[in-house]
């Protein structure tokens, strides 16, 4: 990026709402997110109201209504009284209706902020945190699908009326890396709170960037561009990269940027003019008279706002703060909620060692979740939001699924904690606790692996060991300060004990017995 200038951004994003049927017609769309529209048979989803027959009418999804509030609560917009839905007029060949319903002056939330990250200096270091703020969100209608074939083009109904909120943020992000922040942070959001799936690759999260370049220092918006329909991370980078610098070369040169809708290739990495951009009066916007305006009651925003998680960054502020988390397991942990609630649960359960509780959970509970997941040939895939390429990766099995549950992984931890079993047979113990659903002490009893505590016991075991000719040697040494020469008494004295004399318990007694 040449010096001097700054790229302004700001970004229109459609999410697809998590409901069980369209936004104004009682026909299936994503059962809670289980169907994939691309596997159901073209234009099977549809009724007259998808359809746009004459004489049907739209009723609106009191689910899509309620996500769109949930959604605007979660990050502290303004819920306005009343709201109501305006027909944008236009032909597109792939809306049966020359029209969308959408809303314009009465949107259902105003205003809000996202949180984001931006990336640290390293994997295991917070970013910097910024503030952007959202302009508004207002809830549509989706549209159907054009497949261009050699001899003409193909028309599929099946998304056609899903319910769509499109998010629009302030003109607040300063480069490519903040915007794929906010997508990353919405995303969180978003599927944190059951609202969305965001699966970029179903289509589920799409985004339209605005971009515009002024020198250092400026205030003044300068005319922007929008690149539209953007559906991959990478794709959001790169297009506004390159857009900053086609603006910046524009403006050196002395020419000045029209204001235009963009397409963006991602084959030749550059951005392409499609149109002059519309303005609001090109739609001829007018108020549905089909649908009704909609009253949100502050007693049914309170009832919305109690089903919301807590946001993702709070989350993890709390966990580093409370439970004194490293940064690198909760970054593992906020973005899934029922992971936070099995963490939380279990570290209730014991309440003295939560690192021992989340490092158990991070690496042996995810580790088993996703080779079980493997062996069951369970894997689908699921984006990466890595701003690579969207990657395929395996999804693990699911924690309700989980054989074993928060109080049981808790139980593991307390043995280990009070040296009933080492740390190396905690390992062994999980293995079995998740392949079975059985507690940890019946298997540790069962195994025969408590640690033996019983002093006299450990007493009588040390002093046959140390009166061994072979233990002159160790010992002199260690008297004469080889601390390391203790190690191998300690050898023979855990083989005489078959593994199982507490070895804290082994080094104090030696330590005594042996001066
Ligand atoms: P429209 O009504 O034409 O869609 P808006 O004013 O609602 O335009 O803005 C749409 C999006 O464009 C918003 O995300 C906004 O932040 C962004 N935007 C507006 N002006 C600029 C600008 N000069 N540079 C970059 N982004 C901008
Ligand atoms: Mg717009």
């Amino acid at each position: 990026m040449s010096s001097g200038y700054e790229t302004v951004i700001g970004l229109e994003i459609h999410v697809q709402l998590k409901t069980r049927s369209k936004v104004f017609a009682p026909v299936p769309y994503l059962f809670g997110g289980e169907l994939d529209p691309k596997a159901i048979t073209p234009n099977t989803l549809i009724d007259p109201v998808v359809l746009a027959l004459p004489g049907a009418l739209p009723v609106l999804n009191r689910r899509a209504l309620e996500q769109s509030v949930r959604f605007g609560l979660l990050v502290g917009a303004q819920i306005p009284a009343l709201t109501n839905w305006d027909r944008k007029n236009y032909f597109y060949p792939d809306s049966p209706k020359n029209y969308q319903i959408t809303q314009k002056d009465h949107p259902v939330t105003l205003g809000g902020e996202v949180e984001i990250e931006l990336p640290g200096p390293a994997r295991n270091i917070m970013g910097e945190h910024k503030i952007i703020r959202l302009n508004h969100a207002h809830l549509e209608e989706d549209v159907g699908k054009l497949t261009h074939t050699g001899t003409g083009s193909l028309v599929d109904y099946n998304r056609a009326g899903a319910a769509l909120l499109e998010i629009v943020t302030e003109p607040d992000l300063r480069s490519p890396e903040e915007a794929v922040a906010l997508l990353n942070a919405l995303r969180m959001l978003l599927v944190t709170a059951g609202i969305a799936d965001c699966d970029m690759e179903k289509g589920q999260m799409r985004c339209d960037a605005n971009v515009s370049v002024r020198t250092h220092g400026e205030t003044v918006l300068n005319t922007r561009t929008e690149m539209k329909n953007l559906n991959t991370i990478s794709g959001v980078k790169n297009a506004i990269a390159y857009e900053a610098r086609r603006q910046i070369r524009e403006v050196e040169a002395g020419r000045t940027i029209r204001q235009e809708t963009r397409g963006w290739n991602a084959d030749t990495g550059r951005t392409y003019p499609l149109r002059s951009k519309e303005d609001a009066h090109d739609y001829r916007y007018f108020p549905d008279p089909d649908l009704m305006p909609v009253k949100v009651s502050p007693e049914e925003q309170s009832r919305l706002a109690a089903t919301l998680p807590e946001r993702p960054y709070d989350r993890q502020r709390r966990y580093m703060e409370q439970y004194k988390l490293p940064f690198t397991v909760t970054s593992v942990f906020v973005p899934d909620r029922s992971l936070c609630e099995y963490f939380e649960a279990a570290a209730h359960a014991h309440p003295a060692n939560p690192s021992a509780v989340a490092n158990l959970i991070a690496n042996d509970l995810l580790g088993a979740l996703a080779a079980a997941a493997r062996k069951d040939g369970a894997a689908t895939p699921d984006i990466t939001f890595t701003g690579e390429p969207d990657a395929a990766a395996t999804q693990p099995l699911s924690l309700a699924d989980c054989p074993v549950k928060p109080a049981q992984l808790a139980g593991l931890v307390k043995l280990t904690d009070e040296d009933v079993i080492s740390r190396q047979q905690a390992k062994e113990v999980f293995a079995a606790m998740f392949a079975t659903g059985r507690d940890a002490a019946a298997i540790v009893d069962e195994k025969g692996l408590r640690q033996s505590s019983d002093t006299g016991a450990i007493e009588k075991i040390i002093l046959d060991v140390l009166a061994l000719p072979s233990s002159a040697k160790p010992i002199s040494e260690f008297k004469a300060g080889n601390e390391k020469a203790l190690n191998s008494l300690k050898g023979p004295i855990m083989k005489a004990s078959q593994g199982k004399a507490n070895p804290k318990l082994v080094d104090e007694i030696l330590r005594r017995l042996i001066v």
